[in-house]
């Protein structure tokens, strides 16, 4: 079976504790690869490395140089896109179709990012004192801890590494156990490029024997965690601990609001892509599906008509529409959630359970599901599920679907389906959510700033905005006075 190592210094090698763990094809249940179970041990290694990267020439090197190198990375992703998503597919289930879409999308990242070094300027500050110039730097942190889950494991670590290295800092990525092998493949593919030993390294292994470590370790100084509630509080925590910046990317229960005066055919498809795509197990799913009285029962049965025609089957077909559960416990937990929702008394419309394999296998499949009558109380309606179930809530004005829209305690992204202009400007306005998509939804751009308001999380990513959140302000006083005014008085 093939093995993936660490990536440490500019060398794979095997863990410190001499121990592999499987990585599971969820399409057959077969384990396809061995990863190296990383311990503290070489989180150390690869923390000194980055620092001893950082200290010895990269923190310092002309932003040029940088972005050569991110260029020539950004041409060798192209190269390698499709088997990338092979491996990413094998991995973690996602349709090839997105994988696909996902890796050929990641060169520009690196090279947005390599353009925005090249312009990042400090300013001179036009100070209000005689005889000195003041200007100031944009420095970069130091060593960056990278965590990310494992539902879109290359997009998410493109998000932190392309910002973080072109702003000068180096990085120690920690993906997913349950999806670690395309983390080392881009490892490889950094490797050819030639970046400096130390500058890029990935540590594979478990939260709390990588992640945690990771967080604490004094030299980090910054954490860029992609992931779950539980797993971003305690990143948090620790963060605090050592007041170093974390930026989190959390999970959601976004709402998806159609109106009456939407264009009815396009909002099914919209509402349809918000949540079973990706089998549901998406961040930014729309999974609060709002519809407007008027249109409720006819909207409801065009969603189950277009979602019961949903194609399961295997992610590497291109054909397919709707993959399997990436996991043992994430399909558990779906699955619990649908009887938490008929104990609450949403009635289910569509699914409700497990789906057998779609060729007779042993991966674990769930049916897209769609719940009707939820109410905003009900935890099928607060809580996220992160699979293929819908949840339907009927509001009677705009003012009820901003109001059921935003009584939530996430706030990742929303969609509005209107074709009246007003509205669409005031519901952006008006909902409480990081992205707000009008007549679309489930886009992301490397030049668009994605994050989440409450607990969906703290920072961006992507955009302009996120360099800066890699970078630190340098200011400088150069005084060119004959002589040093009274030393008892401030300057
Ligand atoms: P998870 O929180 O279980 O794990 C994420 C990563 O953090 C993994 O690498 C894990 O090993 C590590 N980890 C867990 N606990 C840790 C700790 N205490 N300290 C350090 N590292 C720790 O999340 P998951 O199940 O892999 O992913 C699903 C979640 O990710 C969902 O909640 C989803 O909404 C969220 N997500 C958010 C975004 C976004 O951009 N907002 C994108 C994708 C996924």
């Amino acid at each position: 079976m093939q093995r993936y190592p660490l990536y440490i210094g500019g060398a794979f090698r095997d863990p410190a504790g001499g121990e592999w763990f499987e990585t599971e094809n969820p399409y057959t249940l077969e384990p396809w690869a061995q990863i190296a179970r990383g311990t503290a041990a070489d989180v150390e290694a690869a923390v000194a490395a980055a620092q001893q990267a950082f200290e010895s020439g990269w923190g310092r090197s002309k932003p040029a140089y940088r972005a050569g190198l991110l260029r020539a990375l950004a041409d060798r992703l192209e190269q390698a896109a499709a088997d990338l998503a092979q491996v990413e597919t094998r991995d973690n289930g996602k349709l090839i179709a997105e994988t696909g879409g996902q890796t050929r999308y990641l060169p520009a990242w690196f090279r947005y990012y390599a353009g925005l070094a090249e312009n990042l300027e400090g300013r001179v500050i036009p100070i209000d004192k005689p005889d000195v110039t003041v200007y100031t730097r944009p420095e970069p942190l130091g060593v960056i801890g990278a965590i990310t889950p494992w539902n879109s494991p290359l997009m998410l670590a493109t998000w932190k590494l392309a910002p973080a290295l072109a702003a000068g800092n180096t990085v120690v990525l920690k993906p997913s156990e349950f999806t670690s092998a395309s983390s080392i493949e881009l490892a490889r593919i950094f490797d050819q490029v030639g970046f400096p030993p130390g500058v890029f390294n990935v540590v594979t292994g478990f939260g709390g024997e990588v992640g945690v470590p990771l967080v604490a370790h004094p030299q980090v100084a910054k954490v860029a965690f992609t992931g779950g509630e539980a797993g971003g509080r305690g990143v948090y925590k620790a963060a605090a601990e050592r007041l170093i910046p974390a930026t989190l990317e959390l999970g959601g229960k976004s709402p998806n609001i159609v109106f009456a005066d939407a264009d009815i055919d396009q909002a099914v498809k919209g509402v349809i892509a918000g949540i079973f795509a990706a089998t549901g197990q998406t961040c930014l799913a729309g999974s609060r599906v709002l519809v407007e009285d008027s249109i409720h029962d006819a909207f409801v049965e065009r969603l189950v008509a277009f979602a019961g025609r949903a194609r399961l089957g295997d992610p590497a077909d291109l054909a397919t529409q709707v993959g399997p559960v990436t996991t043992r416990p994430q399909y558990d937990k779906i699955l619990s959630y649908i009887d938490i929702a008929r104990a609450e008394g949403a009635r289910c419309v569509l699914g409700g359970g497990p789906a057998p394999h779609p060729a007779g296998g042993k991966g674990l499949f769930v049916q897209p599901t769609i719940f009707a009558d939820v109410r905003n109380d009900m935890r099928i309606a607060r809580e996220e599920v992160f699979g293929p179930v819908m949840s339907i809530l009927r509001f009677k004005d705009q003012a009820d679907a901003v109001r059921i829209a935003n009584d939530s305690d996430y706030g990742l992204a929303a969609g509005v389906w209107t074709q009246n202009l007003r509205r669409a400007l005031d519901m952006s306005d008006a909902l409480a959510a990081g992205t707000v998509w009008v007549n679309t939804y489930r886009a992301v751009s490397y030049l668009a700033p994605f994050g989440g308001y409450k607990a969906s999380g703290i920072g961006r990513e992507n955009g302009a905005e996120a360099l800066s959140a890699y970078t630190q302000t340098k200011t400088v006083w150069l005084s060119t006075a004959a002589e040093q005014p009274d030393p008892f008085v401030m300057r």
